[in-house]
């Protein structure tokens, strides 16, 4: 990291109870205007005649106070003003005030990243000591008296760097962790906004999936699912040896009710029938389909021919209980015929079988008269007559 030089914080700090180490501090740094010489005298013990005159040097400003107490005022006043000091040099021995080591634990709790040079002739504290009494961090440096010039001045000017380089190194580290915060909402937005989108397409899929199974015009399962519905129910029926009912369902002379009250009437009239269908099942259980033209088809798992039974009685009754205008029926309603089946299947039966015999039943209800319910087996004659028939 380079520093320009006019930007590093030069200000400087002396507290010691002797003003003759002050007036030696001002001079070391360059700052008695009545001792001009002494800092070339430095630079040229260090760097040799004529290249001191060339170097640019720092220009430190320097405050002092003779106690702890006035020292630590300097502090809270710089710190006011927002021009902190970068480096102090703090005796250790300042009777009667506080000593070295309690001016340094005040001052550190006003202004914690105060570079601290403590001068003593004496070990009045061992390093470990001093370790205890205050948080030392990497900010104490020890200047045994009686002091080098040249030793005091490179403190200055290394310690005013590393204050500046330290307050940089943390406005770095503040705009990093900014950035962070920023990048990282940022990326908690795209995530939230990411799994609501997720979410909406398995919504979306839910649905689309649902709609592949569903009768466009009635509502009620479609025939794709009517087939994946008994293959899976007729499946488990084997492995419990449980029965399995079906009925099946026709609307009686739908032909010509289409015909009287056209496409757009005949479409509404399915819509009623399907709704009545729905509503005398067992719910979760029973599955009921639009098999295919005016053909509802009612899977129901566990159920025996009694319990079919029932289930396509009320299916009739409640469409009769509609008085549906039918112009072309005897009647003068709509009616429907159920034909009901119930097989405990065996595991060589195909489900085929079901729908055979539900059917055979549905034909028979027909020929019988229709509005009406028939369950097979009715008679040994009719089973197959279906196969011809034309309803
Ligand atoms: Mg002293």
């Amino acid at each position: 990291m380079n520093l320009a030089p006019e930007t590093i914080n030069r200000r400087i700090l002396v507290v010691d109870d002797n003003p003759s180490i002050i007036d030696d501090f001002r001079k070391i740094l360059g700052t008695d205007p009545n001792d001009g010489g002494a800092l070339r005298h430095i630079e040229e013990s260090l760097f040799g005649d004529g290249v001191a005159a060339e170097t640019a040097r720092p220009v430190f400003q320097i405050d002092s106070a003779c106690q702890g107490q006035q020292g630590l005022a300097l502090v809270e006043q710089a710190q006011k003003s927002h021009q902190p000091y970068a480096v102090a040099f703090i005796d250790m021995r300042m009777p009667p005030g506080w000593d070295g080591v309690e001016t340094i634990a005040h001052i550190w709790q006003k202004d914690p990243r105060l570079q601290i040079v403590v001068c003593t002739a004496y070990s009045d504290y061992s390093w470990k000591e001093m370790s205890d009494r205050l948080d030392l961090g990497d900010r104490l440096l020890i200047l045994k008296k009686p002091f080098d010039n040249i030793e005091a001045y490179q403190l200055a000017c290394a310690l005013s760097v590393k204050w500046e380089l330290t307050q940089q190194a943390e406005l770095k580290m503040g705009r990093l962790e900014d950035a962070v915060r920023v990048r990282t909402s940022a990326l908690s937005r795209a995530n939230e906004a990411l799994q609501g989108e997720i979410a909406e397409r398995k919504l979306l899929q839910q649905q689309l999936a649902q709609l592949s199974v569903t009768d466009a015009l009635t509502g009620l399962a479609n025939r794709r699912r009517f087939d994946d519905t008994l293959a899976a129910e007729w499946a488990r029926a084997q492995r419990t040896a449980r029965p399995i009912g079906l009925v099946m369902i026709d609307i009686d002379h739908f032909k010509p009710y289409n015909d009287h009250y056209g496409h757009i009437g005949g479409d509404a009239c399915l819509r009623r029938v399907a709704t009545e269908l729905a509503g005398v099942t067992r719910g979760d259980t029973d599955l009921v389909a639009r098999y295919g033209g005016e053909e509802f088809a009612i899977i129901l798992p566990d159920a025996d021919c009694a319990a079919a039974c029932a289930v396509a009685e009320r299916a009739c009754a409640a469409i009769a209980a509609l008085q549906e205008p039918h112009a072309a029926a005897a009647g003068g309603i709509v009616t429907i015929s159920a034909g009901i089946a119930s097989l405990a299947p065996s595991a060589e039966t195909p489900a085929e079988r079901l729908i055979e015999f539900a059917d055979s039943a549905l034909y028979e209800a027909k020929r019988a008269g229709r509005n009406r319910v028939r369950s097979w087996p009715f008679a040994a004659a009719a089973v197959g007559a279906h196969l011809n028939r034309g309803r």
